[in-house]
């Protein structure tokens, strides 16, 4: 049995925020105490008190003055992006023509990959990120080089292949059948080895065909434990863009609703421009909208309304 106690100023949450006032929501302590039992927390409280109910002799890591808070979550990020982040871009889709998918043909290589693996998860706990759902590139080896380097690092990490047949270069598309069947070998390797969660990833509509998006149907449908992520009403040309290559949905968000795409267990990124009739589609199915405010305010793409939702 391994004991320590961690000591410092503890934050901690014991429920959602209701607000900003909300001060039964977390708990503060200035000389506070984590304690740590086989690497499992059993204690968090004042440290004075959880070093009498441990005992004498436990090991003590004394970090005053500093904060020790639970680790952060970021909800929506791309691995193959860690060498292009803040490159140039006036509007969202000519910046992925320009920049993105140029970067994203590198993660062919393993080796590139499992680099940039590395430093993605490094850079994301020197923030104190210690839990991400992430895109990786169309190629399974990016998948392979991701939640290889989270198990290196213990970190619990969601994330998935893109799957993309069109409007990308020839290099960065699948196929609807080899994307399913790279998703589905993907999600054999990797869901639910050790802390890895494994998430279907259409890219968005506009890089996938009916006949791919009906592939991502079967896919959730097979697997419902699996986490769902895509893009969804980011940029306006964009909205024009996708709702003109599927003329018959009602809404962007009607596109992925029309292929069950919409579970609780989905994330769809930034959701800036939604009608009131489509945030009560997420409402009605429990898919969440991701809020990306350094992308939305980088690419001047708009400004999510969180009281709407
Ligand atoms: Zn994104």
């Amino acid at each position: 049995m391994s004991e320590l106690l961690i000591r410092g100023r503890v934050l901690t949450f014991i429920d959602e925020p209701k607000g900003i006032d909300d001060t039964a929501s977390y708990l503060t302590v200035d000389d506070g105490a984590v304690f740590v039992r086989d690497g499992k927390i059993v204690a968090v409280g004042d440290y004075a008190e959880i070093s009498k109910a441990a005992g004498p002799g436990v090991a003590v890591a004394d970090h005053r003055p500093h904060l020790i808070l639970p680790g952060l979550i970021d909800t929506h990020l791309h691995f193959p992006q860690t060498q292009a982040i803040a490159s140039y871009g006036a509007q969202l889709l000519e910046w992925l023509n320009t920049y993105i998918f140029v970067e994203e043909q590198k993660f062919a290589e393993p080796e590139h990959a499992a680099f940039i693996a590395g430093r993605f998860m490094d850079e994301l706990l020197s923030n104190g990120t210690t839990t991400a759902v992430a895109y990786c590139s169309v190629h399974p080896q990016s998948v392979d080089a991701y939640f290889t380097a989270a198990e290196q690092r213990g970190m619990l990490m969601v994330g998935g292949k893109v799957m993309m047949d069109r409007n990308a270069p020839d290099a960065l598309r699948d196929t609807p059948q080899k994307g399913y069947d790279e998703t589905k070998r993907l999600i054999g390797k990797w869901h639910g080895r050790g802390r890895a969660h494994y998430a279907i990833s259409p890219r968005f509509a506009i890089t996938s065909t009916p006949e791919q998006m009906e592939m991502a149907q079967a896919l959730v449908a097979e697997h419902r434990d699996c986490y769902v992520q895509t893009h969804l009403s980011e940029n306006k040309d964009e909205i024009a863009f996708a709702t003109s290559l599927y003329p018959d949905a009602k809404d962007y968000t009607d596109i992925y609703a029309h292929y069950d795409l919409l579970t609780d267990k989905t994330l769809l990124g930034h959701c800036i421009y939604l009608s009131d009739r489509e945030i009560s589609v997420l409402a009605e199915t429990g898919a969440v909208g991701v809020f990306c405010p350094t992308s939305n305010l980088f690419l001047g793409s708009g400004l999510f309304d969180r009281d709407r939702f």
